[in-house]
Parts: C-alpha cells; sequence; structure tokens
C-alpha cells in the first residue's frame, strides 16, 4: 500500500508506518487555495514518514498552513511540537481542553511513561512542547476556513475530554479521529478504542448521536481511511462500546481482578473479529490501534469514577 493515496481532488490520506505496520495510523492532507493542512500528524516516531508523504503528495513542509488535532493523544497529536519545526508557516488547531497539553508536553509525558517505561521512544520519539504563539484554540461550532473548505468544528467527546472532529458540509467529508471507532480496512469489524482516563459512555454515544445528525457521506477515521455507509458502522460503534462496557461491569460486579476481566474480554470477543476476516494478523494489527489492556483499564476507571453506584 502506498504511503499516500490521493482519495479526492483535495483530499490525501497518508499511512503512517506506526509499529512498522502501515493501514493503522493515518493522517490527511487537505489542500487548496495556497493552503495545506494536516489533520492529526501522529506520533513523532513517524515525523519522518508523514514528511516524506507530504513531499509524495507534491508538496513541501513550508506548504503547510494549518495542523488540525481531533485530540491530543500521541498517536494523533504526538508529533506536533516537532512537525511544528518544521513548518515555518503553521498555526496548531487544538481544542481548548488539549491545548494545555501540547503547550507544555510535561504532564503528558509523565503519564505516557508510566504507562510505556522504556518503550516510550521506540513508540511515541521525540514529544516536544509548542510555542505557545502557535496554537489556536477551538471550540465546538467554530467554522474555520481552510483550503477551499468550510470545515465545522464539533466537541465530541467520550473517547477523550477535549475531542473534535472537522466536518466539511459541501463534500460531506468527516475527519473522525476516534470518535467513530477502530475499524481496520477491508475488515468489516468496528472496536470501541476505550482507553483511561477520559472515557465517558454517555458522552461518546451523545457524540455517536451528534455525528448522525450530520448525516455524512463518508468518515475518514484515523484507524483507519474512509468509511461509508456512516450510519450503521455508527450503530455498529455504539452497540458494541455499550455491550463491552456492560460486559466489564458485569465482572467487576463479580468480584474479577483487572487481569481476570482482561481474559474474559479478549476470550469473549476476539472470536467476533476473527469469524470476518481470514486476516492472521487481524488481531495484532486491532491490538496496535486499541489494545485490550487499556480498554479494560479505561472501562474500569469509567465504572468506578462515574458510576460507583453500579459496582
Ligand atoms: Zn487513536
Amino acid at each position: 500500500m502506498a504511503a499516500t493515496t490521493q482519495l479526492t481532488s483535495g483530499t490525501w490520506q497518508i499511512s503512517l508506518p506506526f509499529q512498522s505496520e502501515p493501514g493503522i495510523v493515518g493522517s490527511y492532507l487537505l489542500a487548496g487555495n495556497n493552503e495545506l493542512a494536516i489533520i492529526d500528524p501522529g506520533p513523532g516516531s513517524t515525523l519522518e514518514a508523514l514528511l516524506a508523504a507530504i513531499s509524495e503528495a507534491g508538496f513541501t513542509p513550508a506548504d503547510v498552513t494549518h495542523i488540525l488535532a481531533t485530540h491530543i493523544h500521541l498517536d494523533h497529536a504526538g508529533a506536533v511540537g516537532s512537525l511544528i519545526q518544521h513548518t515555518p508557516n503553521a498555526t496548531v488547531y487544538v481544542h481548548s481542553k488539549g491545548a494545555a497539553h501540547l503547550i507544555d508536553t510535561t504532564k503528558v509525558v509523565a503519564s505516557a511513561t508510566r504507562i510505556y517505561g522504556d518503550r516510550m521512544q521506540e513508540l511515541w520519539g521525540e514529544i516536544r512542547s509548542t510555542p505557545k504563539e502557535r496554537v489556536n484554540v477551538i471550540e465546538g461550532g467554530d467554522v474555520l476556513t481552510i483550503a477551499n473548505r468550510r470545515l465545522e468544528v464539533h466537541y465530541t467527546p467520550g473517547h477523550a475530554i477535549h475531542h473534535v472532529i472537522f466536518f466539511d458540509v459541501h463534500s460531506g467529508e468527516l475527519f473522525a479521529g476516534d470518535v467513530a471507532g477502530v475499524r481496520l480496512q477491508d475488515i468489516d469489524y468496528v472496536r470501541p478504542p476505550t482507553p483511561p482516563p477520559d472515557l465517558d459512555i454517555e458522552a461518546w454515544s451523545a457524540s455517536i448521536d451528534l455525528l448522525k445528525r450530520l448525516r455524512p457521506d463518508v468518515l475518514y477515521l484515523a484507524h483507519f481511511g474512509p468509511t461509508r455507509p456512516s450510519l450503521p458502522h455508527l450503530e455498529r460503534l455504539r452497540e458494541r462500546l455499550l455491550s463491552w462496557g456492560d460486559f466489564v461491569l458485569g465482572a467487576m460486579r463479580d468480584g474479577k481482578n483487572e487481569a481476570a476481566i482482561l481474559a474474559m474480554l479478549k476470550e469473549q470477543t476476539e472470536p467476533e473479529l476473527q469469524r470476518v476476516t481470514r486476516d492472521p494478523q487481524a488481531l495484532t494489527r486491532y491490538d496496535i490501534a486499541t489494545n485490550y489492556p487499556m480498554t479494560v483499564q479505561g472501562y474500569m476507571r469509567y465504572w468506578q469514577k462515574k458510576h460507583p453506584e453500579r459496582l
């Protein structure tokens, strides 16, 4: 698969080789009117590949005018602080609740280091802070005029408290980040990425309603690629988000610990994915995009924090 795929006349998809695997972590490029926007530049570990993909699409880093983050998780925006040093004409757009963590990455680095330890560099590369004057804070309801488009910003919490999507009303393209789930190419299966600490099932379900009301023609997933039709995909995502949550809640009420719940959830749900693909790497590839330990930790924290009365 090529690293860069032109989707429409002004839209490119970039496949970043995260953990050396293409087709799992992606960015999008929007070009027009002498402007070039990157949506979700990915982790610092794939920055060189991103820069190579920009030139493969026919541009230079100096052409980049906008860097848009759907949210600040490291697989989406970890590269921002490094990228900005290569793109002198670019401004970063990020939701108000995420901006502080791009401007000062200390807390993000500390919490990721607690999780990933000595794999930090290999997984995420450099995680640099972004100068405040290069950051433009956005909110739901904003409209960005970029690259000959009107991009509506919609606030979509649930996966992360600072998550937004970008919707081009005219073309029907919706840049979804992670709020529309993880569905790898050629596999008809959507998995909810539910890491701690922000997972909020009710908020996410409301965000799914919002996405459905927009009636997008196509969802551009970060993990991975164009997905249509959008409405059945979003309903399947909601169904799985809720049913995995119920499963974890039930196991917690039965007094199971995290390790046991992890094993039970895998046993219960891995066959769902295996039924719809013959790709022997599918489980591994889905785990690179969103792994079971984080999934379980996210749900457990959610129930403990938001609904202790249910436990
Ligand atoms: Zn992600």
